[in-house]
């Protein structure tokens, strides 16, 4: 047996929530849209132009990108697209996480952050978040290699002002601050608008929540010229072709759809509303949330009991068995009809 495994990069992946094959489930655990795409995206899909699979789709996404930039009243060259935010925030790592001091996230936030760091190779420093589960933005003020939360954040759904947003920004103009914006769409101010004060700044975006296209895996990052440059030359120098055909075809017609998105977009906050007092009525606590999903605690029963008392019962939400958290259950926001059998269900196991 040779010594090969000494120079293996081991690493401990991020976990995705549970994707389970029966169909007659309610489904609240990985923050999935319950709305379809846009009307646009299922006619696309009809008439797409099988013969253009012979071919390699274009890698500079001029279709997608040129979609993006007009929805934001921006440039093409102020837009980065990859396979879902995911494969963005890896290449944001990539490109521009090298140095030799600490990138900084908060202890409490998207559990891919630290997998990232340790597959790339790039030293991090987490800073708790204080007992109401908020972001310190003085905490990110010292000298490090790059600074990265979501807002809202995730997965406790909290959101920061955008003041508070512009201050971290502001405090880090000699390193790449990126917010991730994967659920701004849900009742947040973007920081989009901050790109042209700060060349600094990459704000993330996603199709997979407020555009109901996670299965279709496509997600963007905003920021100025420069910083797009430095990603596609990144890009390219890994795969010329992330993006493919049906992604490139299908998300111009999701963006395209404005009055679609803003629609289903109210749904959910409605929803969300709705579902707030009902949680709150049942002897739960959470933070306010402004995403499309609850991070909540019973006054009583644990969270871990609840998790899967749920799932017996066909109802799937997401716990995470890790410090701090480990009482609270992520609730994603479902249909009205979902939320209310989960309601429900919480109201005659919690009697
Ligand atoms: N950022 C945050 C905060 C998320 O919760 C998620 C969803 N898992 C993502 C990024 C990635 O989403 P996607 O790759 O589907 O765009």
């Amino acid at each position: 047996m040779g010594n090969w495994e000494a120079n293996v990069r081991k690493v401990v992946p991020y976990v995705p929530g549970e994707q389970p094959a029966e169909q007659n489930i309610i489904k609240l655990n990985t923050n999935e849209n319950p709305y379809p795409p846009a009307p646009g995206v299922a006619e696309a899909l009809r008439e797409m132009n099988i013969g253009k699979l012979r071919k390699y789709p274009d890698p500079t996404c001029k279709i997608l990108v040129d979609a993006i930039a007009e929805n934001y009243g921006l440039n093409a060259n102020q837009i980065f697209v990859g396979v879902g935010s995911d494969d963005v925030l890896a290449m944001i790592y990539m490109t521009f996480f090298n140095s030799k001091e600490p990138i900084l996230f908060p202890d409490i936030t998207y559990s891919f952050y630290d997998v990232w760091a340790d597959v790339f190779r790039v030293p991090y420093e987490t800073k708790p978040l204080d007992e109401n589960f908020c972001i310190v933005k003085e905490d990110y003020y010292g000298k490090n290699g790059g600074v990265i939360f979501p807002n809202p954040n995730a997965p406790t759904g909290i959101y920061m002002e955008l003041s508070e947003v512009e201050d971290i920004i502001a405090h880090n103009q000699d390193v790449i601050v990126v917010v991730d914006e994967a659920y701004i769409d849900f009742g947040g101010a973007s920081a989009v608008p901050l790109i042209e004060k700060y060349d600094n700044l990459l704000v993330v975006q996603t199709f997979s929540k407020s555009r109901s296209m996670a299965g279709m895996r496509i997600g963007f990052a905003i920021g100025n010229e420069k910083l797009i440059k430095y990603l596609n030359d990144v890009k390219y120098s890994f795969n010329s072709y992330t993006m493919d055909e049906t992604a490139l075809v299908l998300g111009v017609e999701a963006i395209k759809d404005k009055a679609y998105f803003e629609e289903k977009c109210e749904m959910i906050i409605a929803t969300r509303e709705w579902t707030k007092a009902e949680l709150k009525r049942l002897g739960f606590s959470f933070g306010d949330s402004k995403s499309n999903f609850i991070f909540a605690t019973h006054e009583r029963i644990p969270a871990k009991e609840l998790f899967e008392a749920l799932k017996e019962a066909g109802i799937y939400v997401r716990y995470f068995s890790k410090p701090r958290i480990d009482n609270y259950l992520r609730i994603s926001i479902g249909t009205d009809g979902e939320m209310f059998k989960l309601i429900q269900f919480l109201e005659n196991y919690i009697k």
